[in-house]
């Protein structure tokens, strides 16, 4: 499969199948264009036809393009087959062993975001804090279910997690215990509002977190509007001083802003060079997903301002990398230099098999996003996985399994997409949710171009 576009001046093409990237002259854009539905001869007539003005482009000029692309394919660098389709089912049926675990440590909160999935914190529950026993379970039933991985993840979560800080900060040592005792590696992640961020959290952050994730939705008026405070002030005052100086303080150590938009901020580009005018570097914005009635959702016909967004941010941010001002965006960082990897292509985030979401009192989802659905519940942490049923489902749906993945030029770089997203579009997880996948496309389109950019600039 290929996919051919026109962006910034290039002329680029996607061998999908094997992650091969070329930039091409117009016309051999147009020859890779017609290469598979038109014979040789058909191919010169047209293009002698459409080049009629350009005296350079002769009948042999034209065939030397085609030779070129057929030397391309035969070295497995255009129109390449795929290798993984007939693999992938086998491989996903063989995922079973646990590598992360989103922990929900309060289902409470401090911030009444209009959009949060947690419901304020309850996750459609009451509200509630994990106590260290279940935490410590929870740890347990992941170490236990690692099989022989060494390197394992676990996020606080919520709600808000900060609302449960002394156990957090019992569990930190906990996981130091574990290392100890097993010599599995756990690597801490701490989602936070920010909220609670005093000096004594930073620093406990700073020291102990391999990655924060600090939630803000870009400028003041915007984030204000949707993630106001319990008493109905804004937030923004408050949790960027706090953001600031924990990152300034960070030592180089990962973090992530991380923002929603909504259609009352379609142009989120500019939330995203907020983050970077505050002088945050490491940044990401997701699109709301939630019932199409709310008055903030994303629908259909919001997508060509959308997708218009994506590529002013893609332009901003080659610019600013050339005045020394670069920053990165989360859904831009793409690696061209591997190939497509099966394993991850098939696992994708995980959910449900490699990636697991654990409640307060020990409940076990298959992700953050499923957390209150009873029909996901898989069991809890005192009984273990009670419905492997629901677990044999997710490791049946992979980009294989859905036509629409299999046929789509991003399938590699988004491995089918989110399915939580899914379900909660359509009800199924098995589906795919297109004003998501018309944003992922787009985003792959930039990020691509961004990496042509790039190494033509080394180049010069
Ligand atoms: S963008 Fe959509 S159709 Fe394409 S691979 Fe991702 S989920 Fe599937
Ligand atoms: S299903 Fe979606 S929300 Fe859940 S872990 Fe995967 S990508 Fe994230």
């Amino acid at each position: 499969m290929v996919h051919q576009y026109k962006k910034n001046g290039y002329n680029i093409i996607m061998d999908v199948n094997s992650g091969a990237v070329h930039v091409v002259d117009d016309l051999a854009y147009d020859v890779i264009a017609r290469y598979e539905t038109a014979d040789k001869q058909q191919i010169v007539t047209e293009l002698l036809k459409k080049y009629a003005d350009v005296p350079e482009i002769t009948e042999t000029e034209i065939l030397d393009s085609i030779a070129d692309v057929e030397e391309l394919k035969e070295g497995g660098d255009l129109f390449s087959e795929d290798t993984f389709r007939q693999h992938a089912g086998e491989l996903k049926k063989r995922l079973s062993t646990l590598k992360a675990i989103c922990l929900n440590v309060a289902h409470d909160c401090n911030l009444r975001c209009k959009y949060c999935f947690a419901d304020e914190g309850e996750y459609r529950g009451k509200r509630e804090i994990m106590s260290l026993e279940v935490g410590k379970k929870a740890f347990d039933f992941l170490v236990e279910n690692s099989g022989t991985r060494r390197n394992l993840e676990v996020d606080f979560f919520g709600g808000e997690p900060l609302m449960n800080f002394k156990v957090v900060k019992e569990l930190t040592e906990y996981a130091k215990e574990i290392k100890q005792k097993t010599g599995k590696n756990i690597r801490l992640t701490l989602t936070t509002n920010g909220m609670l961020l005093n000096d004594e959290v930073i620093e406990f952050a700073n020291r102990e977190m391999e990655n924060v994730v600090l939630s803000l939705d870009g400028r003041k008026e915007v984030n204000d509007k949707m993630r106001p405070t319990a008493n109905g002030k804004g937030s923004y005052e408050i949790i960027v001083p706090k953001f600031k100086k924990l990152v300034e303080s960070r030592n180089g150590k990962t973090y992530y802003i991380r923002g929603t938009f909504t259609n009352h901020n379609l142009d989120f580009a500019k939330d995203i060079l907020h983050y970077a005018d505050l002088g945050f570097k490491e940044l990401s914005i997701e699109p709301v997903v939630c019932d199409p009635s709310e008055e903030y959702a994303i629908h259909k016909g919001d997508l060509p301002t959308i997708l218009e967004q994506y590529d002013i941010l893609a332009d901003e941010m080659l610019k600013r990398e050339e005045e020394g001002k670069g920053f990165l965006f989360y859904h831009y960082m793409i690696d061209l230099k591997h190939g497509p990897c099966i394993a991850k292509l098939v696992s994708g985030c995980g959910v449900g098999l490699e990636y697991l979401a654990i409640t307060p009192n020990g409940d076990i989802y298959p992700c953050h996003q499923f957390v209150g659905e009873d029909e996901f519940r898989l069991g809890n942490v005192e009984t273990g996985i009670e419905r492997t049923d629901i677990q044999d489902k997710f490791r049946g749906s992979h980009l294989y399994e859905k036509e629409e993945c299999a046929n789509c030029f991003a399938k590699f770089y988004c491995s089918g997409g989110c399915a939580a997203n899914a379900y909660h579009a359509h009800g199924n997880i098995n589906g795919i949710y297109e004003i998501g996948c018309e944003m992922q496309r787009r985003r792959v389109e930039n990020a691509v171009m961004m990496e042509v950019h790039r190494a033509m600039r080394e180049a010069e």
